[in-house]
């Protein structure tokens, strides 16, 4: 179950700040898309996505994206952003992780990985080594069976994150 625990788990991307990635070494992010900075339909980013980009970038957090969804999806998202980004990138494969950690020139242990899944961003974040792995909720979930399943078997490890955190504030 550790495996699967992500290190913080928060209600939106908002929350992770440039503070928090320094005290774990963080230098760089690599970034889910869908459901972690828009929705599914939103293919542009919102201006709070660019504000939070930005303050990272200022302190010098380098940033890539990593998304399993399609080729136009991921450039017409990342066309004014200019980040590395990578599509059809098969999370949670070891794979979909080293191209960006190349990119941004920074070691696995030196970058955090943010997605909404468990068992494609979090799982990804372990299988590369990653020094970080942040789960966010989703922005909004499709609602077919498929996702709903995964949010079903997501639940008992978030249930053990929570207690785990619970128990670390004790
Ligand atoms: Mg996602």
């Amino acid at each position: 179950m550790g495996f699967f625990v992500p290190d913080y788990y928060f209600d939106t991307v908002y929350e992770v700040t440039p503070e928090l990635l320094k005290s774990h070494g963080v230098k760089g992010i690599i970034l889910d898309i869908d459901n972690t900075l828009v929705p599914y339909e939103i293919p542009e980013p919102t201006e709070e996505n660019v504000a939070w980009l930005k303050g990272m970038w200022e302190v010098g957090i380098k940033t890539a994206f990593v998304s399993n969804n399609h080729k136009e999806r991921v450039e017409l998202y990342n066309r004014e952003l200019g980040c590395p980004a990578f599509y059809d990138s098969g999370k949670p494969l070891k794979k979909a992780c080293k191209r960006a950690l190349e990119a941004m020139e920074l070691a696995a242990s030196e970058t955090a990985i943010i997605g909404d899944q468990v068992f494609t961003d979090v799982v990804a974040g372990r299988n590369s080594r990653l020094g970080c792995a942040i789960l966010v909720k989703p922005i909004k979930d499709k609602t077919n069976l498929f996702f709903r399943f995964k949010r079903l078997l997501e639940k008992p490890v978030i249930a053990t994150y929570k207690r785990r955190t619970k128990k670390k504030e004790e």
